[in-house]
């Protein structure tokens, strides 16, 4: 469908009515405006160009997923005039990582534990709410919080992936559930967080658990009634069976073979989840999918080290009608450091250097390299380098680093499609640990990209925070099918010493950026540093400007050309979720979450600056001249530290220290420092109480917050040396944070 301009004057003006602020804020004249445009309206016709931009109807406004909006209203001359609109105050106080969708004048987000807001987009009235009623027992099988990051809308339909693996339709006007069907066993640790994707009436969604011991697939439901149409299985059957899948004969022909005959893997189900990028090429009708790392990690131990394991890794084309195979291309072959390439894919048209047969560029009779148009996808995975791939056959056009100090690979062979590898970086095979970077959380995560076309530049908010990989000798990994992350390596002892220098050290090595790269010429063309990873998703206009939010609390334009940082919001909280913008009435808006969590800010305990950032789950909305407020921001967090005195012996914290990496850290966070999200366990009032403490560790007294009972791996006397590391540590801490005031208040 295309947006017809309309005579919006009854409706502009009565927005001026309500909102006093537009009569002293000269704006420009309204541009083309669909206020009526409504969620029965988004098709695939839509879908294809995201339409004016008024309305920004898919997670990534579009098929193409550029998240590049034509809106130029709010551009780098006024955009230091941004101020608030309106506000919400949203449930949850963990990971917020959906971009507001806008249709018309109603806007819909989701939040933490699958719930869905409905409100209206210009003055903030909430229409309705949806909430699955997710069990929080499930957050046992979430690696990375109980997020989710966004609907679907198609015909008046919305449609949703929940955490406990359900896809659910709900009628867009009412917030009323259509139908429901589970995606999942849920005897698997299985998850969904990611955003379905409808192509022709068919919803496709994936799902996660790879550090859990899942088989990853795809699947493909009727948006009418949600039966099941088809479904891709993207590692082979770990029984040697056919699934009666689409995916049978392309794992036997083709897959089967990259993997051992025995390893861990047919225990654990491979890996490869599908568990963010899904995303349709209406030009030549194809589906992309990006599959995710091995389980476990380790590629010694999930499959004898041998084989590529196909397709771990790889980005695979379907036939969106039948889910039958196209092609695929494998980033990383031979999976082992949590590599995933499930990261943002987008779609572009770009003008590339002609190459000869030896990678030279072809110059033409100016002198000037010859180049082509070749029809692309791009991604920045947590591999570190940057990809263009021709998408109408796979072929790898370029893979180039994104970011600085890459030590698992030098770059790749553009013949062979292959990465030349750095051989320490296969631990399993050395025996000696490897400081992997990037690390697990990736140069790239789930944060959403995006690529201007008026620049040509794809802006990407990159980590650099490296993680050591242990080999599997000592402590073992975690046995398959018991409870906790399992990766093959051995985690028992990797937390950082108790130095302080040591300690400074590692951390200021974890930093992020927002990279603007330039994908033709392979190149950084402006980074912005920040001080901590994990900052927000990015969105970029017409009128110049790229806004990203950030872990350390702020929201930020930037010129797209030339990366100068134009204005800056104090946001209270961390950004993490990518914006989205629309215009309504005439008038531009910007409309993005705060709200701490997700992997990083669980894991990372000390390692997360941001972790004093407080986490204020929020919707908020910008527009030129708004005079809004923030609420009043809360007060500082007044905890102190003031754990009993440590009586642990000295055997009883070692032992009660690897348990906790084992076992706790993936949730509690490095060296017992939570991030803001989960209870930071240093704090907990029954530190002094054993057999409370027992109670919730073994007894599974916390069961119904997510917080499982562990006697399935370990007994009631392993639970009391993990409670007197965590006494003993709080107690360091507290040392430590008395020096600190001591040697501040002597300065
Ligand atoms: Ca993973």
């Amino acid at each position: 469908m295309t947006i017809s301009a309309r005579t919006l004057f009854p409706l502009l003006f009565a927005s001026l009515l309500l909102f006093g602020c537009s009569s002293k804020d000269p704006e420009e004249p309204a541009r083309e405006t669909s206020p009526r445009l409504t969620p029965a309206d988004v098709d695939g016709e839509l879908l294809a160009t995201g339409g004016d931009g008024s309305s920004w109807v898919a997670a990534n406004f579009n098929y193409q997923e550029q998240r590049f909006s034509p809106l130029d209203q709010i551009d780098r001359s006024n955009v230091s005039r941004l101020g608030v609109a309106w506000t919400a105050e949203l449930p949850d106080a963990r990971a917020q990582e959906a971009t507001p969708i806008v249709v018309g004048r109603r806007m819909f987000v989701t939040g933490p534990w699958s719930k869905i807001f409905a409100f209206n987009a210009v003055t903030g009235e909430a229409l309705w709410s949806f909430d699955p009623e997710v069990e929080r027992s499930v957050l046992r099988n979430t690696c990375c919080d109980a997020v989710n990051r966004g609907v679907a809308v198609w015909r008046g339909r919305l449609y949703l992936g929940t955490l406990d693996g359900r896809l659910i339709s709900i009628d867009a006007n009412t917030g009323a559930q259509l139908w429901s069907t589970q995606t999942t066993d849920r005897s698997q640790p299985y998850t969904i967080t990611g955003t379905p994707r409808v192509v022709d009436n068919k919803v496709i969604i994936g799902n996660g658990g790879a550090e859990f011991g899942v088989r990853g697939y795809v699947s493909a439901y009727d948006a009418n009634d949600g039966r099941l149409l088809w479904r891709f299985y993207t590692v082979p059957n770990p029984e040697g069976e056919a699934d009666n899948a689409a995916s049978d004969q392309v794992l036997r022909r083709a897959a089967a073979r990259t993997w051992s005959e025995e390893g861990q893997w047919r225990e654990s189900g491979g890996g490869g989840t599908v568990w963010d990028a899904i995303v349709y090429d209406h030009e030549l009708d194809q589906l992309y999918i990006g599959v995710g790392n091995g389980s476990p990690w380790n590629h010694g131990a999930r499959s004898q080290g041998r084989g590529d394991n196909l397709f771990l890794s790889s980005i695979v084309a379907l036939d969106p009608d039948t889910g039958e195979y196209l092609w695929h291309y494998q980033e990383t072959p031979g999976e082992s450091w949590d590599f995933t390439a499930t990261q943002h894919i987008i779609l572009a048209d770009l003008r590339m250097p002609v190459r000869d047969e030896e990678g030279g560029i072809v110059e033409g009779e100016d002198g000037e390299p010859r180049t082509e148009s070749r029809k692309v996808l791009m991604q920045a995975p947590k591999n570190g380098f940057f990809f263009v791939i021709d998408r109408t056959n796979g072929e790898l056009i370029s893979a180039d680093p994104f970011i600085e100090g890459i030590n698992w690979a030098e770059g790749y062979n553009l013949e062979t499609g292959r990465p030349i590898e750095n051989p320490a970086a296969r631990f399993y095979r050395t025996g000696e640990p490897f400081i992997s970077n990037p690390g697990p959380i990736g140069a790239h995560n789930w944060q959403p990209m995006a690529y201007n076309r008026e620049t040509g530049l794809v802006y990407i908010p990159a980590n650099i925070a490296p993680q050591i990989h242990v080999p599997a000798p000592g402590e073992g990994p975690i046995a398959l099918g018991d409870i906790g992350f399992n990766t093959g390596g051995d985690w028992s002892d990797i937390n950082l010493p108790r130095d302080e220098e040591a300690i400074r050290a590692a951390i200021s090595m974890v930093t992020g950026q927002l990279v603007a790269f330039d994908p033709v010429a392979g190149e950084v063309r402006w980074t912005a540093d920040y001080p901590t990873p994990w900052n927000g998703g990015i969105m970029t206009t017409a009128g110049g400007l790229v806004f990203q939010g950030t872990a350390m609390g702020q929201f930020k334009a930037y010129d797209a050309a030339s990366g100068e940082e134009l204005w800056s919001m104090d946001t209270q909280s961390g950004v993490l979720a990518g914006a989205s913008t629309y215009q309504i009435d005439g008038v531009q808006y910007v409309a993005f979450t705060t709200g701490r969590g997700g992997a990083f800010a669980i894991t990372a305990g000390r390692a997360d600056r941001a972790r004093e950032i407080p986490n204020i789950p929020r919707l908020v909305v910008l527009r030129l001249g708004g005079d809004g407020r923030l609420p009043p921001a809360p007060a500082g967090d007044e905890r102190r530290l003031d754990p009993p005195e440590s009586t642990g012996s000295e055997a009883q914290i070692a032992q009660g220290q690897r348990l906790f990496n084992r076992y706790c850290l993936v949730c509690h966070g490095e060296g017992a420092v939570g991030g803001g999200v989960n209870p930071d366990l240093r704090f907990s009032g029954i530190l002094g109480d054993s057999e409370g403490w027992r109670d919730i560790v073994i007894g599974g007294a916390l069961r119904s917050n997510g917080m499982p009972s562990f006697s399935s791996a370990f007994d009631g006397s392993g639970a009391n040396a993990i409670r007197h590391y965590v006494i003993d540590k709080a107690n360091w801490d507290l040392e430590r944070i008395r020096a600190r005031r001591e040697e501040e208040g002597e300065g």
